[in-house]
Formats: structure tokens, C-alpha cells, sequence
């Protein structure tokens, strides 16, 4: 009796650890989810919005409520279809669907061959963290000259380390940062990146060497490994960090969290919104180990870029009101030079322009704190490939064509950068 008791017992602890084990790891599927693209026309439409945006409920907003006129796309669970279509007809609000089934875009999203197995990356697929960091080993260890070093600029709420590369061209040459992946659902940033640095350590096309031979380069490729693994491992549609906030409400918006006027605008203080700040600036351990890591070498860099997705905007400081750069009509100019040569290979436009004129504002950004507190010259934000057809989930064979027509654009821009130091 008292065996069958204790093996009842196993069995229940065994049951348990299982069900724990399924619900840690078991991945969220987005069936029948539906992304409508809502443009709000009147100014009551718009602060309805904003109050969902705040308020989400199971709403999952793709891209911020900006201002009348300007698209937003957001993901809704089936569950949820027709209560949302009875506000948006309520509020007679313009829409179109633009995603009818997240979960087949998932499906499609990597190639067949990419299931399973340590890869080599050749940018036909989206690699786990422990992919990308096996590959910049490669890179270190085929350059032992000491042009190529490994980095470590930060560490995680779940102990891994945050890692990139520093090449050194020359050390007279001025330095650029370039910080990708901070947003853990965006896996074109740390795609296009990784396709930058082989670049950067590869190329043998002349303007693009003379071009990046002139810089040295800081390079991260996931900022915020945490949440991307978890997007490979959980919830796909994951984009912040993965640290407790709240019972059930995990992590911090980690561009919500630098400390320049952090938290004065775009930002929310609700822990279960995509745009949760944190309890307080550099309250997550990503954003203060890389800013510290930055503060180290910031003397030297006179470029920061951020790179997320999607929406194909490249923009500019600052992201709140009460701050413009001196030196704006310059990033301006410069930034429609770049938008000009990523528009020629495949035909991308992007749109350039300030981040408060062409989103909203959004506060405690890592470029508005690279910039206003460092003084950086030069700082972007790029927002790559698309519109919103495939939004974050973007298909794998774009990932080339994206990075092509990313470095092209990144050539230009720090061609024409250069003339200003
Ligand atoms: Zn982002």
C-alpha cells in the first residue's frame, strides 16, 4: 500500500514535471491569427487606438499608433476576431487584413531543410543563438592577426552572454556600433547583420571595401539573445526582454529603457504591454551592460545604428519632443542619400525622417541615448523589409536581397559620413 502510494506520488511529481516541461517549452501557435492593417482617420478613432495599445487584452500591436492616417497593424487571436471587427465597424474604422493566418506565415518561414541540427550559416535560413555564436568563433579563429576579436558587451537576465565582434582596420580609423536584434522578434536584424559582417570581413567588391576599410567596427548581432531563443523556442511573437516583471507579465521593452529621458513619452508603465519601459532606466541587464560596454569605447564612435524591423524606415534622433539634433539637416540629408542607393538594386523605398515625425514618439531609445548623452554623431534607427505582407515573419529567401540592399545603402551611408568628420 504504502508503494503503491509513494509510486502514485512519483507518478503525480513525474505528470507534473512533464506538464511543466511542456508549458516551458512547448511553442505557441498562432492558428488563424489575423493581422488587420487600421488606419485611423478621425481623432476619436485614433485615441481608441491608443487606449488598446495600452490596454491589449490578448491584442498584440505589430507596429505603434502614430498619428491620423498612418496604418497600424495588429494581431488578433481568432478568438477575438469578431469582437475586434464589431469595434472597428463601432468606430467605423478603415481596415483591411493584411495577415490571415500567422501560423501558416511560420510555417513557411524558414526553408524545409533548416529542421534541426547545428547549421552553418549561408543566409538562406534564421539561426539560433548558438549558431551565430559558433560562427563568430569561425571568424575569430580564421583571423588570428588580431583584426578580428570577439567581444562581450553585455550578459542577460538568463546568464548568457551578449557577443559580438570587433574589427580593427586600422587604428587611426574612426569606429562605428552597430547593435541588431534588440527587439527579439525582428530575426531579419540579426540576418542582415551577420550578412554585414562576412561583408565587412569578405567582400571583394572594391567600393564596398574601400568604404568599410576606413572604419572599425563594433558589431552585435542579437542584443537581446533571451528573447530571441525564446522566439525560437516559446512564442515567436516575442519582443522584449526576458526578465520578471510581474507575476505573469515577463520582461521590459528593451529600446523603451535607455537612460536619456527615459520613460518621457511612447512608452508604458503597464509590465504586460510591448512597450513596457521597465521600473526604471537600465532596469534590465541588457541595456545597462551594453550601454556600459559603450560608454567604454564611445570616444572612439562617431556611428550608431539599431537595427529592427519592419516597416523599411531609416530613422533619425530623437525620439522625443524636447530634443533635435544639432546637427539635423545633415542626418537628414544623409539619410536620403542612404534610402537612395538601398532603393537601387531591388527597388526598396524606404522612408526617411525623424522618429517623432514619422512614428510617434517613443523614448529611452538606444540611439536617442547613444546620441544625447554621448554625443554620437551620427545615429539611425533602421526599420527593415516590409510593409507589413509578412511583417516579423519574414521568409528566409529575403534575407540575401536584404542584406544586399543593406549594405549597399550602409556604404553610402558612411561614405557620406566621413565627409562630415
Ligand atoms: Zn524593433
Amino acid at each position: 500500500m504504502l508503494r503503491k502510494g509513494l509510486s502514485m506520488w512519483v507518478g503525480i511529481v513525474l505528470l507534473a514535471v512533464a506538464l511543466v516541461e511542456v508549458s516551458a517549452y512547448g511553442k505557441a501557435r498562432f492558428d488563424n491569427y489575423v493581422v488587420y492593417k487600421v488606419t485611423p482617420t478621425t481623432q476619436h478613432q485614433l485615441n481608441a487606438l491608443r487606449m488598446l495599445e495600452d490596454q491589449p487584452d490578448g491584442l498584440n500591436f505589430w507596429t505603434g499608433v502614430t498619428y491620423l492616417n498612418a496604418s497600424v497593424d495588429i494581431m488578433v487571436p481568432p478568438h477575438r476576431i469578431a469582437d475586434f471587427e464589431d469595434m472597428l465597424d463601432f468606430l467605423q474604422a478603415k481596415y483591411v487584413i493584411f495577415i490571415e493566418n500567422v501560423q501558416k506565415l511560420i510555417d513557411n518561414e524558414q526553408p524545409p531543410t533548416r529542421a534541426g541540427g547545428e547549421r552553418r550559416l549561408d543566409w538562406t535560413g534564421y539561426y539560433r543563438i548558438s549558431e551565430i555564436y559558433a560562427w563568430l568563433d569561425e571568424l575569430i579563429s580564421a583571423n588570428p592577426g588580431g583584426r578580428v576579436q570577439g567581444i562581450t558587451v553585455g550578459s542577460t537576465y538568463e546568464g548568457r552572454e551578449i557577443r559580438g565582434l570587433k574589427i580593427t582596420n586600422n587604428i587611426n580609423n574612426p569606429s562605428i556600433f552597430i547593435e541588431a536584434g534588440i527587439h527579439a522578434r525582428e530575426w531579419i536584424s540579426p540576418a542582415v547583420t551577420t550578412y554585414i559582417i562576412d561583408a565587412i570581413l569578405h567582400s571583394t567588391n572594391t567600393t564596398v571595401r574601400s568604404a568599410v576599410d576606413a572604419y572599425n567596427w563594433y558589431i552585435v548581432p542579437s542584443s537581446n539573445p533571451d528573447g530571441y531563443e525564446f522566439t525560437h523556442t516559446g512564442n515567436r511573437m516575442w519582443r522584449k526582454t526576458r526578465s520578471r516583471g510581474s507575476l505573469l507579465c515577463h520582461g521590459a521593452d528593451p529600446n523603451r529603457n535607455w537612460g536619456y529621458k527615459w520613460r518621457t513619452g511612447g512608452s508604458s508603465s503597464n509590465q504586460c504591454t510591448d512597450t513596457y519601459a521597465g521600473a526604471s532606466a537600465f532596469s534590465e541587464i541588457e541595456t545597462r551592460t551594453i550601454a556600459n560596454y559603450v560608454t567604454s569605447i564611445a570616444s572612439e564612435l562617431k556611428i550608431y545604428l539599431s537595427i529592427h524591423s519592419f516597416s523599411q524606415l531609416l530613422l533619425l534622433p530623437y525620439g522625443v519632443r524636447t530634443s533635435v539634433p544639432s546637427n539635423y539637416n545633415t542626418l537628414l540629408d544623409i539619410g536620403q542619400k542612404t534610402a537612395d542607393a538601398l532603393a537601387v538594386r531591388y527597388g526598396t523605398r524606404y522612408t526617411v525622417g525623424n522618429i517623432v515625425d514619422l512614428l510617434y514618439v517613443a523614448s529611452g531609445s538606444s540611439v536617442d541615448w547613444a546620441m544625447g548623452v554621448h554625443g554620437i554623431p551620427i545615429a539611425y534607427v533602421y526599420e527593415l523589409r516590409d510593409l507589413g505582407q509578412h511583417g516579423f515573419i519574414l521568409p528566409a529567401d529575403q534575407i540575401i536581397p536584404s542584406g544586399e540592399e543593406t549594405l549597399d545603402s550602409l556604404v553610402t551611408l558612411i561614405t557620406e559620413a566621413q565627409k562630415t568628420f
